[in-house]
């Protein structure tokens, strides 16, 4: 059975938070005294003299309404890099404990692992880039505190099977971390619904994505109160800086933008493939969920070094495991993907 006492560093358990001055007063009052900002304002039209609001209450209640998750569920990192690397202070004990990742997948697992000397055990997805299951289960050891999902996958594209996720949720001790960076494009359910039946899900999600605000750095994660509120006691007090909370509360009224976008760029992804498709270079262009697509080729670094000659940069995974071969596309503007292919014509 799960339960977040087992997991938890000592360290962790034991801490007393940073307590901020905005922490110890709350009420209503008019004179700010307590936390030595400049009273006299800044030298801008907008006025960021005054510390943010360390729990990002304002985004927290608009986003809550969009997910259907309340407030207290709801994480926010300055990305969800942030949130990756909270999770491995939080529970992983430095040389001691191991987390489980399921290659090809999102690099930044690893270097968070790596950063905070948490050991990594690889087990490969399978030909079908799906879970191994037996593999994860062998992997697992006493001090397996994390395990990564990322759905849908970066750099695959595919969705993972979701009874092979329930199944991890239901038999793991630890933390299962899925990371629905790209959920947005997805035909998928997001895991964000079984928060009442999981205690150890934690789902990421993101603003750089769908949303289109990749520069402001938010990332969201979604876990259980008593995951949220270790996760807060870890972050940094001012980790959601003030033009990017004011900014962000402003985009989130704009869903219907962000819903055409992508009902645009699966049309566009489409195109893409059909597009690529018919050149002789292409051996394979996998299924995909999210706002990119993974093209196996005969030389991708012959098209990868003609396409940045012609100024396109597209992302070469050709040295990556079960990615031989591989460039990975993101879906562009109408005019990109077509110039794309229109350059792609003249590769030999
Ligand atoms: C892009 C991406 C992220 C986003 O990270 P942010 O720090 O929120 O910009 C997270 N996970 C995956 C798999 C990604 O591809």
């Amino acid at each position: 059975m799960f339960n977040i006492n087992n997991i938890l560093r000592e360290n962790i358990k034991n801490l007393t938070p940073y307590s901020s001055a905005r922490d110890e007063y709350q009420g209503e009052a008019s004179v700010f005294l307590d936390a030595n900002e400049n009273a006299y304002g800044s030298p801008l039209e907008q006025q960021f003299n005054r510390y943010p609001d360390p729990l990002q209450y304002q985004v927290k209640k608009r986003l809550s309404e969009i997910k259907g998750v309340p407030p207290r569920n709801i994480f926010l990192g300055n990305g969800s890099d942030e949130a990756i690397d909270i999770l491995f202070r939080s529970f992983c004990n430095p040389g001691v404990d191991n987390v489980i990742l399921v290659p090809p997948t999102y690099g930044m697992y690893k270097v968070s692992a790596n950063i905070n000397d948490v050991e990594t055990r690889n087990v490969p997805l399978t030909a079908e880039f799906q879970l191994n299951m037996e593999g994860i289960a062998e992997a697992i050891d006493k001090n397996t505190k994390l395990i990564f999902i990322c759905s849908p996958n970066n750099p695959t594209g595919n969705s993972i099977d979701r009874a092979d996720v329930e199944t991890l949720l239901t038999n793991f001790d630890g933390l299962v971390v899925v990371d629905e960076a790209y959920i947005n494009f997805s035909r998928q359910k997001t895991f964000i619904q079984e928060l009442t039946e999981y205690a150890n899900l934690v789902v990421l999600q993101t603003l750089s994505k769908a949303w289109g605000l990749a520069g402001l750095r938010i990332g969201m994660a979604f876990a259980s109160e008593e995951i949220i509120e270790v996760m807060n006691k870890v972050k940094p007090p001012y980790n959601i800086n003030e033009a990017s909370q004011q900014l962000a509360l402003q985009a989130l009224e704009n869903i219907e933008q962000v819903n055409s976008w992508i009902k645009e760029t699966l049309l566009q992804r489409d195109n893409l493939v059909l597009g690529l498709k018919d050149y002789d270079f292409v051996i394979d262009i996998y299924p995909s969920d999210a706002n990119f697509i993974l093209v196996k080729t005969t030389d991708a670094n012959g098209i990868y070094n003609f396409l940045v000659e012609k100024g396109i940069i597209v992302r070469n995974r050709s040295k990556v495991e079960l990615c031989e071969g591989c460039l990975r596309i993101t879906v562009g503007t109408p005019n990109e993907n077509k110039l794309l292919l229109a350059t792609l014509q003249n590769f030999k």
